[in-house]
């Protein structure tokens, strides 16, 4: 265990009850729903529980703020705004970039909504007036509960850029979403975040071997020539590495400077002969899957 692995854990956020018409505990433990809303934004219904990861509704044509003074236009429509979203126990935030965290939801997001990110991201949420920020250090979990049931959030190792450029762009988090049943793990989802790929990444399956869904942020971002995210060649290799059962590609179209298609990373996939199945989603369309037995569609 490093340092990083031996702070002490954090106590239990205990959820109120869902909302009848949610499911809540009534919903099956095993059975979950994943929507692709656009951008790295994903709404994840397990167990019972709902969680949004890296929450953008700007509209196709509005720009996103990514820092030192740039903006990017965004090419692509949302699926949902956030009102139509359904209650959200959580959000998981991976970095405070505008494709991931835009002014639409700082402005229509609740104060009170449990967020889990890096430090970095968390001081500025706190300026802003959201009241319950949950910042991570690396291999730092906080566990959400509900009765019987919980969701804990790992942050994860992730690298942005090139070690030259770390001091403009912000640090991200990976992170794992780890559901379970009176004890008993039923999922565990690996969001990458924005990240390149990075030996350090190896430490993720030496801790959690058995992932069963990767939420993976590809697209190839490339900022004045340098590359920020995960291209088709980058994304395959950290397929290979953690070796999960079921990708969904996401982060790939929605900006001009993400500049690697879904298409070249597909076809890589395939003739890679990847172990992982790649589940290809649309914008605005949900999976339902059963937890070990993710063939299920
Ligand atoms: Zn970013
Ligand atoms: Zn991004």
């Amino acid at each position: 265990m490093t340092e990083e692995g031996t702070a002490p854990p954090r106590p239990d956020i205990e959820l109120a009850p869902a909302p009848a018409a949610e499911g809540g505990e009534g919903e099956s433990a095993r059975h979950g729903e994943l929507t692709f809303i656009g951008t790295a934004t994903v709404l994840l219904r397990f167990g019972g529980f709902t969680v949004l990861t890296d929450p953008n509704f700007l509209h196709s044509g509005e720009k996103a703020d990514i820092g030192l003074g740039l903006r990017v236009r965004r090419l692509t429509e949302p699926a949902m705004q956030v009102r139509n979203l359904p209650p959200l126990d959580l959000l998981v935030l991976s970095h405070f970039h505008g494709d991931h965290f835009d002014r639409t939801a700082e402005r229509d997001l609740p104060r009170d909504l449990p967020i889990v990110t890096e430090p970095h991201a968390g001081r500025i949420l706190r300026r802003k007036g959201f009241e319950r920020v949950v910042p991570l250090e690396t291999w730092e979990r906080q566990r959400f509960t509900r009765g019987e049931r919980s969701c804990s959030v790992e942050s994860l190792p992730g690298r942005h850029s090139p070690r030259l450029l770390g001091p403009v762009v912000p640090p991200v988090m990976g992170s794992l979403l780890e559901f379970a049943d009176r004890g008993r793990t039923t999922l565990r989802v690996y969001v990458t975040g924005d990240t390149l790929y990075d030996e350090r990444l190896g430490e993720i399956p030496a801790r959690h071997p058995e992932i069963d869904l990767c939420v993976i942020h590809l697209g190839g971002t490339r900022l004045a020539g340098v590359l920020l995210t995960m291209d088709d060649a980058q994304g395959v290799r950290t397929l290979e590495l953690v070796k999960p059962r079921v990708a969904v590609p996401v982060h790939f179209d929605d900006y001009a400077i993400f500049r690697s298609p879904l298409e070249k990373f597909l076809r890589r996939a395939r003739d890679t002969g990847l172990s992982t199945r790649v589940r290809e989603l649309r914008r605005g369309e949900t999976w339902a899957f059963e937890a070990g037995n993710e063939e299920a569609a």
